[in-house]
């Protein structure tokens, strides 16, 4: 009933719970819309305490995606999907198998691709079932090191908008989630010269970092309340709310997470405490850019000049947000409806 409550009050166009007694697979798939083209979004494998929690987290991203893509200029929709269990434990082959059944029942108005918990290997196993698949191994790939060269150049647009400069050596960074964006992010960082500090809570992914960068580590609570310059969210959403914003000790807030806001209202209290947030689905488009090798054609190089267009884009927000009073995931929200409503009635 909840669920059936959840979905009335929102605008999303179809929300489809799927299930498969031998397999015990529990998904669900989210279309928020597909006004500029098919609904994009990747495939999130992950515990949630409830499908209620799944459900809603499907919602989130999903309204997500379509900001994203709409943002980008992309002719294409939002949508996610999200198989419910243990992605370590659980069968993964036959889930995906059966997964894979589950976004061909619609015929193309959903294109999946990796998320949390799931890989471009595990895309192959989808593709045995669909042809409506993103991110191949051998096509567009692992989306993660061109996701993470977008954050990164978020955060450079961040300096230049706070301190005047791109130049990021001697900065500090607290960096939460150590996964696929979260190492290649941690790399370009040490690589410009910044100091980490990061958290997982898989502690051989934080070892690497410290291994690797030289990376300082910290206790997954203790994040929120590193004193550094910029704090990277590239784990999972809902990580600024109302108990971690009066711990942030940070001028700018970036990173790849998707939701970063638990509400938009924390856009708000973040710009009350000064502190600089770049919207989230404008700095972790970079994926979406390369599945549009796949999706749209495209070829590398011109996928790698639309991420590190990502600077301007966030700079032009960060610009009308102040120019008009308003947070900066406003700012970036205004600029998606006004393409969505452009498309209205094509
Ligand atoms: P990933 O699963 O490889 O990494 C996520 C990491 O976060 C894992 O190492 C996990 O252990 C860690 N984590 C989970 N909960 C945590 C917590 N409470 N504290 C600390 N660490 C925690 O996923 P990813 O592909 O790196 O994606 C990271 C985020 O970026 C996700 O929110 C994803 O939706 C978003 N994103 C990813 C891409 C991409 O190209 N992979 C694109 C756009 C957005």
């Amino acid at each position: 009933m909840e669920i059936t409550e959840k979905f009335t009050n929102t605008d999303h166009e179809q929300v489809l719970i799927g299930r498969d007694a031998a397999t015990a697979y529990h998904g669900i798939i989210a279309i928020h819309s597909t006004a500029l083209g098919p609904a994009v979004g990747g495939t999130r494998f992950w515990n949630y305490n409830s499908e209620e929690d799944a459900v809603t987290d499907a919602l989130r991203l999903s309204q997500g995606m379509t900001y994203k893509t709409a943002l980008a200029g992309l002719p294409l929709g939002g949508g996610k999907s999200i198989i419910i269990g243990n992605h370590a434990t659980s069968d993964r082959e036959a889930l995906l198998h059966v997964h894979g059944r589950f976004v061909e029942t619609l015929k193309g108005r959903y294109i999946t691709a990796e998320d949390v918990g799931t890989s471009p290997a595990d895309m192959e196993i989808v593709r045995l079932e669909t042809q409506h698949v993103a991110g191949l191994l051998e096509r567009s790939g692992d989306p993660s090191p061109i996701t993470a060269r977008g954050v990164f150049r978020a955060i450079q647009a961040s300096t230049r908008f706070v301190r005047d400069t791109d130049d990021l050596s001697g900065l500090s960074v607290a960096l939460q989630g150590c996964g696929h964006v979260g190492y290649n992010l941690a790399k370009l960082l040490h690589e410009a010269g910044a100091k980490l500090i990061v958290t997982d809570v898989n502690e051989d992914s934080v070892s690497r970092l410290v291994d690797e960068f030289g990376a300082e580590s910290v206790r997954p609570a203790d994040i929120f309340s590193v004193r550094a310059d910029i704090f990277a969210p590239c784990a999972l959403g809902g990580v600024i709310n109302d108990e971690t914003i009066p711990k942030l000790k940070v001028k700018i807030v970036a990173g790849a997470a998707n939701n970063q806001l638990l509400e938009e209202r924390h856009g708000a209290m973040l710009r009350e405490r000064n502190i600089l947030y770049a919207p989230d689905y404008v700095a972790n488009a970079g994926g979406v850019f390369n599945g549009c090798m796949e999706l749209l054609g495209w070829n590398a190089d011109y996928a790698l000049s639309k991420v590190d267009a990502i600077y301007d884009t966030i700079l032009s927000i960060f610009e009308s947000a102040q120019a008009e009073g308003i947070t900066t995931n406003k700012a970036a929200d205004q600029l998606a409806e006004q393409r969505l409503r452009s498309a209205e009635g094509l």
